[in-house]
């Protein structure tokens, strides 16, 4: 079975008939989820089975933005591709078009000097 990566910044807790189910990544077909009669029992189960499947969690990171030459830029934090946002004051979310990744991005960094 090869390896599955799950990208994802969030597990989820919700109901599953009468279990609480914690899931993490979009939904059951796509991620993984544990079951419990509680939360940490659904929470320890979700441990379980990431380890035991192979499975990779991977959070992702957030973009960081700047100005360079009074043009707001943000570095994709998943391949270091520097995408102008010209136009814009701060971005909080755009698709990288090198790697195709939704990045999330920090708020932007005043510059105090
Ligand atoms: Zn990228």
């Amino acid at each position: 079975m090869p390896m599955r990566v799950i990208r994802t910044g969030e597990i989820r807790l919700l109901w599953d008939g009468n279990k609480i189910c914690a899931l993490a990544g979009s939904d059951l077909q796509e991620g993984v989820a544990g079951f419990g009669d509680d939360v940490p029992e659904a929470l320890i189960d979700l441990a379980n089975r990431i380890r035991s499947e192979e499975t990779t969690i991977w959070v992702p990171q957030s973009a960081k933005q700047f100005f360079e030459d009074g043009v707001l830029k943000c570095a994709c934090p998943e391949c270091g591709h520097i995408k102008e946002m010209s136009g814009f004051d701060e971005v909080i979310a755009y698709i990288c078009n090198n790697c195709g990744a939704g990045v999330d991005v920090g708020p932007l960094q005043e510059n105090d000097g």
